[in-house]
């Protein structure tokens, strides 16, 4: 018989992600204990008035076919949201409800992509974005590695912005950007931004701007939206999701805004076409998430912000596992070089998984990052404690002979 699987290159991708937790797994079954810093997944409930909101919706009759591009209650207050804290104008029709960011790039993928179309995408780069430009028939991205340069000021915004310029090839259509962004926990100032708004509107581009950790910022950082900038908002579309700020990763509800041009595409039509739009108590329940208390979301983002300290601290005193210090989400991206020894990333994994550290291998954000691995700090406080003593203990001692000649480093603020 000839395979069943089609042949598209979609079907044939694997996920670094499920590797790992696979052999997390498999450990854990052999019954030894396993740190999970291989995973973003808020380990929060839902905040409790978002859970009755969707309870009482529910028990009002909130459950037939949903408007496929959200329910305008929903979406005027989205728009009303993004005025006040994204600095972006826009109207209830170029908003579209969907089910999670995963969702919202799709939607904006499958909108902005012809076949032969190029994306350029700044990396380290959120694992999903190969797959989902993969499911944009005909369409390729090139990786144009940006955030840790821009994160440890390397490369100031005009070098920034030639980088950019030079990057640019003839079938380069649009940049996928993430501030703050997932890896590496940079934030880009207004001013770095400002330079992919110079060049998008010099080589007439148009970017998806991912701010699915909007929310999560340290140490005052502020989030700076790129359709807020002069002449962006009308090639932009704007990513949001409530799966990070309000730990609602299960409810698969985010959003989307883009130009008036895109109106007739990304709701009626595509969003119809992939998931018939969200159901409509969990849009009421997301209303009650912008509208009520955001103390929960604060409390979140403190927590996030004290295990980052915590697991920086833990690592005081090897120089193998170097982290520059995230401004935001709730990821640290370290460069192991130190440890690697010459060895590939994943025999690195393998062996932290031999004590009980799971992570994610670099090449995951992109070809380049083979010497870095990704914590999540999205785990509970006590395991990101945990995991940062058994790697100081894996390197503490390596690192102490040279600490006597005076030649130890700490980890790099
Ligand atoms: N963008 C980035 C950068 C992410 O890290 C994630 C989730 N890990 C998403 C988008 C999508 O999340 P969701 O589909 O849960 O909203």
């Amino acid at each position: 018989m000839r395979r069943l699987t089609a042949d598209r290159p979609i079907l044939g991708m694997t996920s670094e992600l499920g590797q790992v937790m696979a052999a997390a797994r498999a450990r854990e079954l052999a019954g030894e204990r396993v740190l999970h810093l291989e995973r973003g997944e808020p380990d929060f409930d839902t905040p409790a008035n978002i859970v009755e909101a969707l309870a009482a919706a529910a028990r009002a009759g909130e459950t037939h076919y949903p408007d496929a591009r959200g329910t305008l209650a929903l979406r005027e207050k989205l728009v009303e949201k993004l005025g006040r804290e994204n600095g972006i104008r826009c109207e209830p029709d170029d908003v579209v409800v969907t089910c999670g960011g995963t969702h919202a790039l799709f939607l904006a993928f499958q909108a902005l992509l012809s076949p032969g179309d190029e994306l350029l995408v700044l990396s380290p780069h959120w694992m999903a974005v190969p797959k989902l430009v993969a499911f944009a028939h005909g369409a390729r991205y090139r990786t144009l590695p940006a955030y840790l340069d821009l994160h440890q000021g390397l490369v100031a915004p005009e070098a920034f912005a030639d980088r950019l310029r030079a990057a640019v090839k003839p079938g380069t259509r649009g940049l996928y950007l993430n501030t703050p962004n997932n890896p590496s926990g940079a934030v880009l100032t207004r001013a770095q931004l400002q330079a992919v708004a110079e060049v998008a509107i010099e080589r007439d581009l148009w970017v998806v701007s991912d701010e699915a950790y909007e929310h999560l910022l340290f140490d005052g950082t502020r989030h700076v939206s790129l359709a807020s900038l002069p002449g962006m908002a009308e090639r932009t579309v704007s990513v949001y999701t409530f799966s990070k700020s309000y730990a609602m990763t299960g409810w698969r509800v985010g959003y989307l805004v883009s130009p008036p041009e895109l109106r007739p595409v990304v709701g009626p039509l595509l969003s119809f076409y992939t998931t018939h739009g969200v159901f409509p108590a969990v849009q009421s329940a997301a209303r009650a998430a912008v509208t009520g208390p955001q103390h929960d979301v604060e409390a979140m983002r403190r927590e996030y912000q004290q295990r980052r300290d915590l697991l920086l601290a833990g690592l005081e005193g090897q120089a193998e596992i170097r982290v520059p210090r995230p401004r935001g989400t709730f990821y640290c991206f370290a460069d192991v070089s130190g440890a690697l020894g010459g060895a590939d990333i994943w025999s690195l994994v393998r062996e932290w998984l031999s004590f009980g550290v799971a992570v994610l291998p670099g090449t995951a954000f992109g070809p380049e990052y083979g010497h870095w691995v990704r914590l999540s700090l999205a785990t509970r406080r006590e395991d990101v404690i945990e995991a940062a003593r058994r790697l100081r203990d894996r390197y503490a001692a390596r690192t102490a002979a040279p600490a006597a000649l005076g030649a130890a480093r700490g980890n790099p603020a």
